[in-house]
């Protein structure tokens, strides 16, 4: 069993990274709305996560870390309109075949908290009874420790940690409810309190993207049928020199799609210096029945059923709101 988790691990479990993505979206769709993510040297050590979702009921924990077992879909037809997160039901089994994985949980609804560990070659789970507020941990230690080869390809502690950041800056810029407590080496490092009212959303996208991309930008809101989008677009003056601001959203999902990057470029197409790249934190809102994210197990990527029509439509949006403000 810890061989065939350990081959799906090399899909999900790219880097310490990936572990924090996988574990603060587990928490998302348990409704969660603080999730503390403690790190340790870089996510090697240990990556921690701890939320106050729903929690995993005693006899579902060890159902919980084995192989596509997904409390998420019921049946196929589900996977056409998935709002979950995940749903493949691979994460848990993946990293806990290549790490110490602990996982401890109270529903509210159970009077007290119970605890798995998976061990050994077959990764028979051990149960004990442990103390843990409503909510869900997942403690993560010695990523890698059984796969060498893997661990060697792990870069320093501080690169590891930066894409960590960058994970937890990708999802925080998706949930404005949602309170992220970030720390490294037992230090705080960011901290985004939930915002629970519209007009402090751009608050968070300051403490995200920078004061300075806020002020040069241009705030999209725009409905057309079944499909809306939302965000901030950077005016052509703040584009920048690298593309380190582009975040884009699918119903609440972090991609890093063709179609839609495509489409925000070419809005921009002659306002852009050459070699510089757009700006812009945008959520696209559509019905869940058109789009396939089912395409990569990351997850980065999605394919709309309607391409031409979404990739016009967010052409325009942002091709309107640039032109007008063009300087
Ligand atoms: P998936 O997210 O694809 O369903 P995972 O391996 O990530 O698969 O998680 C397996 C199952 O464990 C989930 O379907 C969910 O029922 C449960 N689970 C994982 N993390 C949490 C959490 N933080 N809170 C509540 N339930 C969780
Ligand atoms: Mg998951």
């Amino acid at each position: 069993a810890r061989l065939a988790n350990q081959i799906a691990a090399g899909e999900v479990v790219e880097r310490p990274s990936s572990v924090v993505k996988e574990l603060v979206e587990n928490s998302l769709d348990a409704g969660a709305t603080t999730i503390k993510i403690d790190i340790e040297k870089g996510g090697a050590k240990r990556i921690r996560i701890s939320d106050n979702g729903s929690g995993i009921v005693k006899d579902e924990l060890t159902l919980a870390l084995s192989r596509h077992a997904t409390s998420k879909i019921k049946d196929l037809n589900d996977l056409e309109g998935i709002c979950s997160l995940g749903f493949r039901g691979e994460a848990l089994a993946s990293i806990s075949s290549v790490a110490r994985l602990t996982l401890t949980s109270k529903p509210a609804e159970q009077e007290s908290a119970w605890q798995a560990i998976a061990e050994g070659r077959d990764m028979a789970v051990a149960l004990q009874p442990a103390a843990h507020p409503n909510g869900t941990t997942i403690d993560v230690v010695d990523l890698f420790f059984n796969t060498p080869a893997r661990r060697k390809f792990l870069r320093t502690e501080k690169t590891e940690f930066t894409h960590i950041e960058e994970v937890i800056k990708r999802i925080a810029l998706a949930r404005f409810d949602v309170s992220f407590i970030l720390s490294h080496n037992q230090k705080v490092i960011k901290h985004f309190k939930s915002v629970n009212n519209k007009s402090l959303y751009a608050k968070r996208v300051a403490q995200i993207c920078g004061q300075k991309f806020i002020e040069h930008s241009l705030e999209i809101d725009c409905q057309h049928g079944d499909l809306q989008l939302s965000g901030w677009v950077g005016l052509p003056s703040f584009a920048r020199n690298q593309n380190d601001l582009s975040f884009s959203y699918v119903n609440g999902r972090m991609m890093r799609d063709k179609l839609i990057n495509h489409a925000i470029r070419q809005a921009y197409s002659n306002l852009l210096p050459a070699d510089t790249y757009p700006a812009f934190v945008l959520f696209l809102v559509l019905d869940v029945r058109e789009v396939d994210v089912n395409v990569h197990p990351a997850k980065h990527e999605v394919r709309f059923h309607q391409g031409r029509y979404i990739h016009d439509f967010i052409y325009s949006v942002c091709h309107n709101a640039l032109s007008e403000n063009a300087n």
